[in-house]
């Protein structure tokens, strides 16, 4: 074979590589890559380059390649600056808006090379460009929503909200870590956070210990004692939160501080005024149980005086006699409601020490109620009123007769004296497991509203009359029921009378 053969064989190979590649070039859709000339002038177009910028090859060769600038760039002389850029380093490259042929705008990735000939002479430039219009569009908006979200953080006022670096130095500060701390940020960002710290916490190495144990186990929580930039102390609630990239380094740490130093003091003035509240009610309490002892004495024995006296003077003859009966019976009288009164303060004391202790024995419960309607007899007629007893016989139960007594014989009491002088009637009735005592009057009523409130301690409802009484009877009637696992309830209408209804269970 020739040499002269062989080497029109290799520039037909040539000639068909160099044919190959231009048809490859312009068959890539994707890419807009086309020549210019040295001046500047599109020389080549190719199938991704008529996609992008919506032109022909016939429209495009020949003409200028600024026609792809917006103005504002042509005004500064971009595209000339560009081809001198590449004609002295070789290349240019940059990311910026262009412009199609419809005026609308891409955002463009473009490389511009310089081509040469083996001497070094230019022959023109070689544009690549791609459209990212799409990745500018997500980088942008990820960037404004990163920024939104440092505005945020930075100012949220309530919250100290700023990073610290790895080794523990704050690294950024928002408005609420100025309010907490005193600090502004450019007087704080790089120190460390030990500076927050009271100095018996760094003793321990405190701040270092919070670090490791959100290094270690993600995030930790504490509250406690840290210092302003004054000096001054704040009770703090605190989150630290390990921040660690895709491949689990750590980058450093959130934290999130609050001021609840307001909220502390107020649980601790709660816990104060609680254990106040306790002291002055165990007085009380106290007070009441040796009050009522001490009177207990004296009152007893002022009783048995006046019985004696009473006694000593009968039968009576005289008028003096008389005279001196009647008063003495007015001392008796008054001695008794003394007496009566210092048993239910007494109750009251034995009730809230949980001392209330029920003697439970076979009763009938018919001869309790008897018992207390005997006793009544006088008292009922002297209030003008009449009192109806209605019993039947054998309701045999096991309870504490005294304190049953106690119960029926001060809703009795209660019917008589709020009872406008009207019948008062008793009655025993009993259902499969419970037998009820209801004491029904037609006196003054209760209203609605202060139903609710007559078995409370102390509660005395006022009306036009004042009645007397302590407000205690009903409510240890309702201990001594409860206690019996009984209850006690109440119907009344203003004006129409009362209805009380004890009831307890059979068994027990
Ligand atoms: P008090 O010693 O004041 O009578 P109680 O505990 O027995 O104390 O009664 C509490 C309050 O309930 C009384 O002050 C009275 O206002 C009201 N009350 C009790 N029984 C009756 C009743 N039968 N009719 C009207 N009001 C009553």
């Amino acid at each position: 074979m020739s040499s002269f053969n062989d080497g029109s064989h290799l520039r037909g190979e040539l000639r068909l590589n160099e044919e190959r590649f231009r048809l490859l070039v312009e068959s890539v859709a994707d890419y807009a890559i086309y020549m210019l000339d040295v001046a500047g002038m599109i020389s080549s177009w190719n199938t991704g380059a008529e996609r992008l910028k919506g032109y022909t090859e016939e429209e495009v060769i020949g003409r200028h390649f600024s026609i792809f600038y917006p103005p504002e760039r042509l005004r500064g002389g971009a595209p000339q600056k560009e081809l001198e850029t590449a004609m002295r380093e070789g290349r240019f490259e940059e990311e910026a808006w262009r412009v199609r042929k419809d005026g609308s705008r891409f955002w463009a990735h473009v490389i511009l090379t310089a081509i040469r000939d083996e001497d070094g002479n230019l022959l023109g430039f070689g544009k690549v460009t791609r459209d990212f219009t799409e990745r500018h569009r997500t980088e942008q908006a990820l960037r404004e929503s990163e920024e939104r979200f440092r505005l945020m953080v930075a100012n949220v006022q309530d919250y100290a909200i700023f990073m610290i670096d790895p080794e523990g130095r704050v690294a950024t500060w928002n408005v609420g870590a100025e309010r907490a701390k005193g600090y502004r940020a450019e007087e704080i960002i790089g120190q460390h956070i030990s500076r927050f710290f009271p100095p018996e916490d760094l003793v321990w190495d405190k701040p270092g210990r919070e670090l490791r144990i959100a290094r270690e186990s993600g995030r930790t929580e504490d509250e406690g004692w840290r210092v302003r930039k004054d000096g001054s102390r704040f009770w703090a609630s605190v989150v630290i939160t390990a921040l660690r990239d895709e491949t689990g380094r750590l980058k450093g740490f959130s934290k999130v501080t609050r001021d609840i130093t307001a909220r502390k003091r107020a649980e601790e003035e709660r816990g104060r005024l609680l254990a106040e509240l306790k002291d002055a009610v165990r007085a009380r309490e106290e007070f009441l149980s040796i009050a009522g002892h001490e009177l207990k004495t004296p009152i007893t024995s002022l009783q048995l005086y006046v019985q004696r006296l009473l006694r000593s003077v009968e039968p009576p003859g005289i008028l003096e006699a008389t005279e001196a009966r009647e008063k003495l019976r007015a001392i008796e009288r008054q001695a008794h409601r003394l007496t009566r009164l210092i048993y239910s303060l007494l109750d009251v004391s034995r009730i809230n020490a949980g001392r209330l202790e029920l003697d439970f024995q076979k009763v009938d419960l018919a001869a309790v109620v008897r018992d207390v309607c005997d006793r009544f007899e006088e008292e009922s007629i002297q209030a003008g009123c009449q009192l109806i007893c209605e019993l039947p016989e054998g309701l045999v139960g096991r309870w504490d007769p005294t304190r049953l007594d106690q119960v029926i014989t001060n809703l009795v009491a209660n019917g008589i004296k709020y009872g406008a002088g009207k019948p008062v009637r008793l009655s025993v009735t009993r259902d499969e497991d419970r037998v009820h005592v209801t004491v029904s009057d037609q006196g003054i009523g209760i209203r609605e509203e202060d139903l609710a409130r007559v078995f409370g301690r102390f509660e005395r409802l006022v009306s036009a009359r004042n009645y007397g009484g302590f407000g205690l009877g009903l409510w240890i009637s309702r201990q001594i029921i409860e206690a019996h696992r009984g209850a006690i309830d109440v119907q009344s209408a203003p004006g129409q009378g009362s209805t009380f209804v004890v009831s307890l269970p059979l068994e027990r």
